[in-house]
């Protein structure tokens, strides 16, 4: 018999993923430093994850703009950094859990031919459990679901308090291992988080919704739950998020002391305006010294004028 932990007396493992799919911008940036500040201010370790796993979408060298762009804005993180690309092995044996446990069905259904169905607040299509009594015919190269029981799925999120779903209501059985082949995204993160003995996630709130099928899938792999913390999205004055897809606007190449001043401010940190001009030690320094995830705004956005 092994005596579980006290996760409160873990070490803090924190982590940032980004997909290479474009360079940072301000939003990015604010998840980058809120979960860099909340590692650092706990003693804790800081992981660098590149969610390269949908290798369609990524774009060549944004991998490595990442990581300049975050070592310019002084968030150094430890260990080697991990490519989701290269990890196939351990995904493959978590999905082969989930086939052995009957956890996961093969499903035959299109984007096209999910169209009609209902879409929940995301704007994702509520999946209708359509191939859980077996996939039509003539489907060569299925998806695989994992499938969800009703079950109501609490969290105790740190900065937005405690949040429940239904994920068979939401969303439905939902996709671990795509029909091209690839590992899905809630799959790869799960595994990885656990893999890299991640203790606290915190990111951006565009995830808040994704939290419960992951911690669905935690459960049926006997794997940790971390904590987690969703922090604000940025979206510009008309409530559209800044994001890579829409082309936001890359972080300049100088000016980072004001760039993270400015992260810092919609994190609820704004500093005194004397240290928004530099130097970027000294502004980090004042961040860990004031760091209080309390402090962070409990809203899905902060919008903010034109970048
Ligand atoms: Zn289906």
């Amino acid at each position: 018999m092994t005596v579980a932990p006290d996760p409160s007396l873990a070490p803090y493992v924190g982590r940032f993923a980004p997909s290479p799919t474009g360079p940072l911008h301000l939003g990015s940036l604010v998840a980058a430093l809120g979960s860099w500040l909340d590692a650092r201010v706990a003693g804790g370790r800081w992981l660098l994850r590149i969610e390269d796993i949908d290798g369609p979408r990524c774009v060549p060298g944004v991998a490595d703009q990442i990581q300049r762009q975050l070592a310019a804005c002084g968030l150094e993180w430890d260990g080697p950094v991990v490519f989701q690309s290269q990890r196939d092995a351990i995904y493959a044996e978590a999905f082969g859990q989930l086939l052995a446990a009957g956890r996961a069905y093969p499903c035959g259904c299109t984007r096209a031919s999910l169209a009609q169905e209902p879409r929940n607040a995301e704007g994702e299509t509520r999946y209708p459990g359509r191939c859980r009594a077996g996939l039509p015919p003539g489907v060569t190269h299925p998806s695989w679901r994992l499938r969800v029981e009703e079950v109501s799925t609490c969290f105790e999120d740190r900065v937005r308090g405690t949040l429940c779903q239904n994920p068979a209501e939401d969303v439905g059985d939902f996709i671990i291992r795509r029909a091209d082949g690839l590992f899905a995204y809630q799959l790869a993160v799960v595994v990885d988080d656990a893999a890299q003995g991640v203790t606290h996630v915190v990111r951006g709130a565009d995830l808040l919704w994704n939290t419960p099928r992951q911690i669905l899938l935690q459960r049926q792999l006997g794997l940790p739950t971390p904590q987690y913390a969703h922090l604000p999205l940025v979206t510009d004055a008309g409530g559209r998020k800044l994001s890579k897809q829409k082309q936001a606007p890359a972080l300049s190449d100088n000016g980072q002391a004001l760039l993270v001043a400015r992260a810092l401010a919609i994190l609820g940190h704004p500093p005194p305006s004397a240290l928004a001009a530099g130097p970027l030690h000294e502004l980090l320094t004042w961040a860990c010294a004031h760091w209080a995830i309390s402090r962070v705004p409990a809203h899905a956005a902060i919008a903010i004028d034109a970048a």
